[in-house]
This record gives structure tokens, C-alpha cells and sequence, in this order.
């Protein structure tokens, strides 16, 4: 039997024309229990929540709570629960890497440094998926190729090197109206965030509204000047 890591080209091969709903089908079929939605609670994630919950009974969705979530982030979290009857599956901090690193640095050294930026995102982000992914053959993640230039060759369907999972965009190619219209078309739980400016929504105090034109994530880590606007959840492997 070959590897998750072979079987992917495969799929790709076979998922090159599928549907969302039809991509998430077959992994479904074929890892059954071990297909886990990363939500960011915002309207991707949101998308492909709902699209679980019409595909399968037990959907596996997990937050990662870093703790410093907008409140209207909380709000959609809650509308959800109740909404869809998810056991959503949170993800805290470590408590005592938390505690060393704001003893040491403060609650808001992000601002002081890209270093300590990074540190706080491998604590509060990073670290917590790890333990998110531990059972997991594949994730879902709600990433589009229209929303940056980092993100213009996404496929649907890759071998994520740093997490050494299968990796599903089911909404790869998606354009930002075919997600409103799915969640206008099927009454989705979305953030109100998003309708003040906000396409893509992190942590409150790292997240900003942005002007029209601009990149979709740049309102992310806006203070940085030579800036990622990723925070190492969907990075590529150190060669
Ligand atoms: S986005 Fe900001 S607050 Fe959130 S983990 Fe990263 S640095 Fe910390």
C-alpha cells in the first residue's frame, strides 16, 4: 500500500476537476475519523464547515485559541456550536510557555521585534497545531489562490513537508464572491468582522482593516516593514 505522501500525486491526478464537496468526499471515505478542518472561524472556514456537516456526521473542526481572538471571533464560535452541534476541538497555549514568555517579555512584545513575533506565534499558533494534527492523516484548510501572491499556486490537494500530512484547499480556486454566495445561499454563521474591512482575520491585536486594493492579507503584522504575511501555520519546509 503507498504512502499518504505517494497517493497524493494521485489524487491530485483524479481531484484535478472535483468539486470542494467532492474533494472532501473521497478523503472522508479514505481516512475516515483522521480528516480534520483547520478554522480560523473566518468565511472560508466557515464555507467548508457547513460543507462538512452536509457530508458526514461526526466533522472534525479545531480552533486554534490563542487566547487574544477578536470577541467577534469568540461570537461566530458560539453561533456554530450552537448552529451545527460541532464538538469543536480547542487548542490553548501551552500554559507555561505562555506564562515564560510574557513574564519575561510582556503581553504584547509581538510589537517590539519580528523575533518575538515569531515566538509568540510558535506559542499561541504553532506549537498548539501541532498537538492538533497529532491523529490526523489530513487537514483541511480554507486557503484560495486569489488571496495573495503567496498563496497563487495552491493546489487543492499537497504533501504539507512540515507537518508530513496531506493537505486539502478544497477552495483553492475559488473566487471571494463564490464564498459569499455559499454563505448568503445556505444562511452561514460568518464573522461581522469581515464586513468592516477585515478579509482576513487573525489575532485582534495583529489584525487591522485594510483600504480597497490591497493584498488580502495586509492587514496582518501590518508594523513589520520587510513582513511575511504568514505566520508559519502554512509555511514551506527550511531546505
Ligand atoms: S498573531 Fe500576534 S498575538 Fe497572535 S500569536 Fe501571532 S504575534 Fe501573537
Amino acid at each position: 500500500m503507498p504512502s499518504p505522501r505517494d497517493q497524493v500525486t494521485t489524487y491530485q491526478e483524479r481531484l484535478a476537476q472535483a468539486s470542494p464537496q467532492e474533494l472532501l468526499t473521497v478523503f472522508l471515505r479514505d481516512f475516515p475519523g483522521q480528516v480534520t478542518l483547520a478554522s480560523s472561524l473566518g468565511a472560508e472556514d466557515q464555507v467548508l464547515t457547513h460543507m462538512l456537516t452536509t457530508l458526514t456526521d461526526a466533522p472534525r473542526v479545531f480552533v486554534l485559541d490563542t487566547g487574544r481572538l477578536h470577541e467577534e471571533t469568540y461570537e461566530v464560535l458560539h453561533l456554530s456550536m450552537k448552529k451545527y452541534g460541532i464538538a469543536y476541538e480547542l487548542f490553548a497555549p501551552d500554559t507555561q510557555e505562555l506564562e515564560k514568555l510574557i513574564r519575561e517579555k510582556g503581553p504584547n512584545s509581538f510589537y517590539e521585534s519580528v523575533e518575538n513575533r515569531k515566538l509568540c506565534c510558535a506559542i499561541r499558533k504553532t506549537h498548539p497545531l501541532k498537538r492538533a494534527l497529532a491523529d490526523c492523516k489530513a487537514w483541511v484548510t480554507g486557503l484560495r489562490q486569489e488571496q495573495s501572491a503567496n498563496r497563487a499556486a495552491v493546489p487543492s490537494v499537497e504533501w504539507d513537508a512540515v507537518h508530513e500530512r496531506i493537505k486539502l484547499n478544497p477552495l483553492a480556486h475559488w473566487t471571494n464572491d463564490q464564498v459569499w454566495d455559499y454563505i448568503n445561499a445556505h444562511d452561514v454563521p460568518f464573522n461581522y468582522l469581515h464586513k468592516k474591512g477585515y478579509p482576513s482575520i487573525g489575532c485582534a491585536p495583529c489584525t487591522r482593516a485594510i483600504q480597497p486594493g490591497e493584498d488580502f492579507r495586509a492587514g496582518r503584522w501590518w508594523w513589520e516593514s520587510d513582513r511575511t504575511t504568514e505566520c508559519g501555520l502554512h509555511g514551506k519546509k527550511e531546505s
